[in-house]
């Protein structure tokens, strides 16, 4: 017997029938006589609308209040569940992000989960009782509702399994897995069996968007076993564990692709010290996430600096660097938003010589340019023109010996 916790994503909770199948997922488990909680997102689609709400009266809306209407789709999911599973002889009941208290700090819209009182949940569990429990929520230091972020319910489960000392925490959605690469460009894709945090902590923050990024940071911290699987097949998924627990380590795991970045270059800056902190300091004061960073050598005393901004942040970017303009005294700056990003990650990497050279040959091979590169302990990162995203990908799935036989 053990304790775990499922999560289900809105696409596995979009209508009634899916609801019942879900309880019925959730009584197979309880009836091997596990101790189940279970966490939910809002019917699929449901989020996107409360948020439309919430604009089109106020494109400058109180956060607090943004909060306390987004967060109402969760409720909805979990009561009905709770009805479905007591349908058919499940005892179960719903609870809300404050009710539990699922505590964060007050950063609305984006909330943290600082802690979460699992001890009358556990008491329950272990009577037999089934925990519906609203992801995306919780309750902050003052007593308002907050969320978590788009995606935050898979950071709920995964606390949620640190709180209560899950055995296990099963995510389901959509996909039936973690695969080397997206699926929908390289159909020679294949499933991971195992995955290590670290590799998915890469892929999730590279676009793979299977799992948010902060549910995997938790889960590594924490220790927590994530299980990624389809709530539409009965298929084993993907487990997501420690490294330790991967015997056979592949150099690459995984190859992710993101269009969410934008190229900045600043032509002409002059090249003596504190430039660098004088560009990205004012920039990380406007809360812009700089990524990838290259600068030239310096030829007449001055010097071109290139990076990349996510797409969102790029307005915000390009008026910092405008003000800054006098005071740093570049020529020019130019941007590029037809870019993205290659990333090839596997924990491999680091007893294996070569991985770069790998890449760089394949992409040369089929006359693709690389604008910018970065590499990190497990990542080699690479920007291209984005019409080259999906060649890109699928010549390195089969550079690196990933395609399906
Ligand atoms: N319902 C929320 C969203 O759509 C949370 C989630 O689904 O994880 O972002
Ligand atoms: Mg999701």
């Amino acid at each position: 017997m053990s304790r775990i916790v499922m999560k289900f994503g809105g696409t596995s909770v979009a209508d009634l029938d899916r609801i019942r199948a879900v309880a019925a997922r959730v009584k197979r488990e309880r009836d091997a006589g596990h101790e189940v909680a279970v966490v939910v997102s809002a019917m699929s689609g449901t989020t996107n609308q409360l948020v439309a709400w919430c604009q089109a009266l106020s494109p400058l809306h109180d956060a607090r209040e943004y909060d306390a209407v987004v967060a109402t789709g969760e409720q909805v999911t979990t009561g009905l569940l709770a009805i479905a599973l007591q349908e058919i002889g499940v005892e179960a009941r719903s609870w809300q992000g404050w009710q539990i208290p699922i505590r964060t700090d007050n950063a609305h819209g984006k909330a943290r989960i600082a802690a979460i009182e699992g001890a009358e949940l556990i008491r329950r569990m272990q009577a037999g009782q089934v925990a519906v429990v609203s992801g995306f929520q919780g309750i902050s230091p003052t007593g308002r509702i907050t969320t978590l972020g788009r995606g935050g319910s898979d950071t709920s489960a995964v606390a949620l399994a640190a709180a209560l000392k899950a055995d296990r925490c099963d995510i389901y959605t959509d996909v039936d897995g973690v695969y080397t690469t997206d699926p929908r460009i390289v159909p020679k894709a294949r499933k991971l069996a195992k995955i290590s945090y670290e590799e998915m902590l890469e892929l999730a923050s590279v676009g793979a968007k299977v799992l948010q990024t902060r549910s995997v940071e938790l889960a590594m911290n924490e220790h927590v076993r994530v299980q990624v699987l389809s709530s539409f097949a009965d298929l084993p998924g993907t487990l997501v564990v420690d490294e330790d627990e991967i015997v056979e380590k592949e150099t690459v795991s995984g190859i992710a692709y993101s269009r969410d970045e934008a190229k900045i270059t600043l032509r002409r800056v002059p090249d003596r010290p504190g430039v660098a902190a004088g560009v990205f300091g004012p920039l990380a004061q406007q809360a812009v996430n700089v990524d990838m960073i290259v600068q030239n050598i310096a030829a007449d005393g001055t010097t071109d600096l290139t990076f990349t901004v996510g797409k969102a942040d790029l307005p915000r970017a390009l008026a910092a660097l405008e003000a800054l303009r006098p005071q740093i005294g570049f020529a020019e700056v130019q941007t590029d938003t037809d870019v993205a990003k290659i990333s090839v990650v596997g924990v491999g990497m680091r007893s294996h010589a070569g991985v770069a050279a790998t890449m760089f040959r394949a992409l040369a091979d089929k006359a693709i340019n690389i604008e910018v590169i970065s590499t990190s302990e497990i990542k080699v990162s690479v920007l291209v023109a984005s019409e080259y995203t999906e060649l890109a990908v699928r010549a390195l799935h089969t550079a690196y010996g990933l395609d399906a036989a």
